[in-house]
This record gives C-alpha cells, sequence and structure tokens, in this order.
C-alpha cells in the first residue's frame, strides 16, 4: 500500500517515522520548507523514551508532482483540513482513501465532502507526540488507535489499514461506530484544552484545584447532554470520573491547546468547545459555559497582550 501522510508536524511525522522503519512506501508531505528539507538532508530524529533514533523518511514540500497513492493519512491541525483534503483528493488513486485521527468535531465531514463520505477513514488516537523543531519529534504517550468508517460497514480496507499501522507498532482496532469514537476524544479535550490553555495549567493541576474540576465538570456536563441530544453513543459509563481520570494520567503533559497558545499559534477551539456550542445551537442544548470558554480563547489566540 502506498501511503502518503499530509501535514508532518508532530503526530505526521511519528506515524510516517513508525511506518519507513516498518518498511512501508510512506512519504510524508508538509508545507514547512525547513522541516521537509531537514528530513531529506539528515532523517527524523525521533526522540523515545530510550534514547534518540534517526529515521529515513521521504519527505516532499506538497504533493505537487506525486504519485498516486492508496492511502492519506491526514494530520493537519483544523484550520488546514480543507486545504489538505483538496491535495488528498488530488493524491488518491480510484479507491483510495484519506484516515483522519485529528481531534474535534468536524474534520472528516469537511474530508468527506471533498473526496467523498465513503472514502473516508476517521478515528482517534492515544499515542502523542510533540515537535521539538525542523527534523525532531518527541514520541510522547504511547496507546491505541481506533478507527472506523465514516460512511459504511467496516470492510478490508479498513482492516488491512489497523494491520498496516499494527504490524508498525502503533497499535490499531477496528471500531464500528467511529460517532462515539470521536464524540468519546471530544468530550475528554473539552473539558481539558481550553482550561489548560486559558489558566496556563499543566493537565493534571485541573483535578487538584476545587475551581477547576468545577469548570470542567460544567463543561463536560454540557457537552454531555449535547451528545445525548445528537443521539451519541459515548465509549465510557461516566463520563466525568473520565475526564478527570485522562487529566490525571497524562498531568505532566501540556495540552496542545496550551502549547498552542504559548506559541501564538492558532488553536483547534472552533471544532472542540466551538463544536459543542455549535451541535447545542443546532439540537437546542444551552451551552453557556463552552460559549464562553470559546470566546475567551478566541480572545486570547487575538495575542493583543503577548508575554
Ligand atoms: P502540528 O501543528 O505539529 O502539525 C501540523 C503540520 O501540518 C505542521 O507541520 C504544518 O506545517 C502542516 N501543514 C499545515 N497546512 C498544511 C497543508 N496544507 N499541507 C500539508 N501540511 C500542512 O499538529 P499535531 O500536533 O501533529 O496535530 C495534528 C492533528 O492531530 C490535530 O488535529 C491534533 O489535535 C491531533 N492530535 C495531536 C496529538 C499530539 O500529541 N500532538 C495527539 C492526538 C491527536
Amino acid at each position: 500500500m502506498k501511503i502518503a501522510v499530509i501535514g508532518a508536524g508532530a503526530m505526521g511525522s511519528l506515524f510516517g517515522a513508525y511506518l519507513a522503519k516498518a518498511g512501508a512506501a510512506v512519504t510524508v508531505v508538509d508545507v514547512w520548507p525547513e522541516h521537509v528539507a531537514a528530513i531529506r538532508g539528515q532523517g527524523l530524529v525521533l526522540s523515545e523514551a530510550a534514547g534518540d533514533e534517526v529515521v529515513r523518511l521521504d519527505a516532499a514540500l506538497g504533493t505537487g508532482g506525486m504519485e498516486p497513492v492508496d492511502l492519506v493519512i491526514l494530520f493537519v491541525k483544523s484550520a488546514a483540513t480543507q486545504a489538505a483534503a483538496t491535495d488528498a483528493a488530488a493524491l488518491l488513486r480510484p479507491g483510495g482513501r484519506v484516515l483522519t485521527l485529528q481531534n474535534g468535531l468536524g474534520n472528516a465531514e469537511v474530508i468527506a465532502e471533498i473526496v467523498g463520505a465513503e472514502r473516508v477513514l476517521a478515528g482517534t488516537t492515544a499515542q502523542g507526540a510533540t515537535l521539538l523543531g525542523p527534523g525532531r519529534v518527541r514520541h510522547g504517550g504511547r496507546g491505541e488507535t481506533h478507527i472506523g468508517r465514516l460512511s459504511g460497514e467496516v470492510d478490508a480496507f479498513c482492516h488491512e489499514v489497523a494491520a498496516l499501522l499494527t504490524n508498525a507498532g502503533l497499535p490499531t482496532v477496528v471500531e464500528p461506530d467511529v460517532r462515539s469514537l470521536i464524540w468519546g476524544k471530544l468530550i475528554i479535550n473539552t473539558g481539558i484544552n481550553a482550561l489548560t490553555a486559558l489558566l496556563r495549567l499543566r493537565n493534571g493541576q485541573l483535578a487538584e484545584l476545587a475551581e477547576t474540576r468545577q469548570l470542567l465538570a460544567l463543561a463536560v456536563e454540557e457537552a454531555v447532554q449535547v451528545a445525548r441530544a445528537a443521539g451519541v453513543r459515548l465509549p465510557y459509563e461516566n463520563p466525568l470520573d473520565k475526564v478527570l481520570a485522562v487529566a490525571v494520567a497524562t498531568g505532566q503533559n501540556q495540552s496542545s491547546m496550551l502549547q498552542d497558545v504559548l506559541r501564538g499559534s492558532p488553536t483547534e477551539i472552533a471544532v472542540i468547545n466551538g463544536a459543542i456550542v455549535r451541535e447545542g445551537e443546532r439540537l437546542g442544548v444551552a451551552t453557556p459555559v463552552n460559549r464562553t470558554l470559546t470566546l475567551l480563547v478566541q480572545a486570547l489566540e487575538k495575542n493583543l497582550f503577548p508575554s
């Protein structure tokens, strides 16, 4: 299977490196010239707990001139999903598919509008990564990846992709209910990301302070009401316990939204708490806490008073 990873940042570099180490025909694609040049020149430096490793990896600056591929793994941040999906559509051979493991709600639907819903695989991953600089990525947390089809029954292609990732050292499970997966992770991100970004806290601190536990509980409860109204089956029994458990388990982590705010980069707020607000409006569920969190992060993104 020929693979292109579009968006070779933290996660795209990690997945690309693991696939390349397993001998897969993979090219990572990015729009960041220094990063692509570093990977092409020195290889990708993959930092693991056990030490650094240099991984030889094909890298391209944009998809222009590339051969058609069977699978695109799309790992841009949500603001670039449409552009990346347009490139993916041009790159896929007939019958090829796009896999998104991006966070938030709506990425898979944006991709589906461009390539067709039946060609979209979506899911979540508990793998974590941080970009350290051009050509350098740190593998953070490890965990399972879950994938399924956005539309239609899971099929042989889906199982083939799961086997490919699993054999490459990225354990992957096929899940028939992809909405459950996406909403399950969305609710966790809704509870953790905006609050850590606004208050500049590590994930674990949210569970320690009475005030932040209360704010987290309010945001999660609204999101759960919206999920119920949307008819989503969540993949866990007690959402609040689950979100707090994830905050504790990833206690030392800076959430991606906090990292974005500290770097002055755009965040994914629109597809996380913002998506709860939009879905709430559509379904007649009030979401004042998530609306407030969304507006606060959007104001922070304007970066008027950089520290
Ligand atoms: P990142 O910012 O490190 O990487 C995104 C990359 O996409 C950047 O290198 C950027 O230059 C590139 N890019 C932007 N526009 C592009 C385009 N049109 N074509 C090709 N490349 C383009 O982001 P990340 O942390 O790797 O996150 C990617 C997605 O994965 C997000 O949705 C995030 O929420 C999700 N995610 C991240 C983690 C994590 O630990 N980092 C874990 C799970 C899920």
